[in-house]
């Protein structure tokens, strides 16, 4: 197996154009998974930790871009204001080992519907910014990065170079489940972002699909009975029944399988339990932040 070293985006692009066979490689959590186990054998890898524009934070406007070699650790420590649903994610991710290596660039780049970042990433409407030496950058909504299970929108001359994360317009949550607590693959996941300003609610699936899915009806439903009920400007308690019906509306937008970790069913309704309580635990957030300003 060849091993490339680049020292720079460019050197990096410039030895993906040349061996499209490369496997990029950052934390390596989950692609020395996969050649341990026989997965994978990569004809050559091409070293991302010496490249030091993936390693950026950068604050722009209303936009955080976060290089695509940040780590889980990094993110959770600096993010946590502006993207507060982004570290929630991060903190389920595997171990403290885990998170100290592994990147949002390699959760895109394995292009599994279970990783845990996507939904978040997908509720907020984040995008993946590409490159490639020929033909320069382009962004990837991340709700459409994935094209089937372990395939992404990522031509074969491209890298993944940073994420455009929009800093948080309200409250955030994210939560999964799995067959245990921690260090685990998820059963389900669900990303839920308020955007006050838009009034809006976005949402994002995991592990329900082939691919990371929304829940547009979901999200009308509510911001319709938000907008009727005048809670927006409120702030009031929600009305009874709308944390159900938006979890049915989730459930229902999901296109889960049976597998070895759970059935399409039982998917089917932890989503619906996951996205109500995502919407209390968030609206409760939004009115205990807003207790003294409002009359
Ligand atoms: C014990 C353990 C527990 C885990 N727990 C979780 C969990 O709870 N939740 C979860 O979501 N994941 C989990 N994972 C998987 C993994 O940690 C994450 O997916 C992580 O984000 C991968 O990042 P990485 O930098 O290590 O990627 P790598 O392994 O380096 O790369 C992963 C893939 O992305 C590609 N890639 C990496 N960077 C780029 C780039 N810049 N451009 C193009 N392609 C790129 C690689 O070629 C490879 O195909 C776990 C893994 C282990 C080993």
């Amino acid at each position: 197996m060849d091993f490339l070293q680049p020292t720079s985006l460019s050197e990096a692009l410039a030895m993906k154009a040349e061996r499209p066979d490369a496997t990029p490689i950052q934390g390596g959590t989950d692609l020395m998974v996969d050649i341990n186990f026989d997965r994978a054998r990569p004809s050559a890898t091409i070293d991302l930790n010496r490249v030091p524009e993936l390693m950026d934070i950068e604050h722009v406007g209303s936009d955080v871009w976060v290089g695509a070699g940040v780590p889980y650790l990094r993110i959770m420590r600096e993010l946590q204001s502006d993207a507060p649903g982004l570290c929630m994610a991060a903190r389920t991710v595997g171990s403290p080992q885990i998170r100290a290596r592994g990147t949002l660039g390699g959760n895109l780049g394995t292009a599994s519907p279970a990783g845990d970042t996507l939904p978040l990433l997908v509720a907020i409407g984040a995008t993946a910014e590409v490159a490639s030496s020929e033909r320069g950058r382009r962004e990837i909504p991340v709700r459409n990065f994935i094209i089937r299970p372990r395939h992404s929108a990522l031509e074969s001359d491209e890298l993944i170079v940073r994420v455009r994360v929009p800093k948080a317009r309200g409250p955030q949550q994210f939560g999964k489940v799995g067959q245990r607590n921690a260090m685990v693959i998820s059963i389900a996941s669900f990303g839920l972002a308020f955007d006050l300003d838009q009034r809006a609610v976005g949402t994002g699936i995991g592990s329900a699909g082939p691919v990371i899915l929304d829940a547009p009806e979901a999200n009308a439903h509510v911001a319709e009975v938000f907008s009727t009920e005048g809670l927006w400007d409120s702030a009031a308690p929600l009305p009874d029944g709308v944390a159900k019906r938006f979890g049915e509306l989730v459930g229902q937008a999901a296109s889960p399988i049976d597998d070895v970790r759970g059935t399409a069913r039982y998917r089917r309704h932890a989503l619906s339990v996951l996205a109500a309580r995502s919407l209390k635990w968030a609206w409760n957030e939004h009115r205990e932040t807003t207790k003294g300003t409002r009359a």
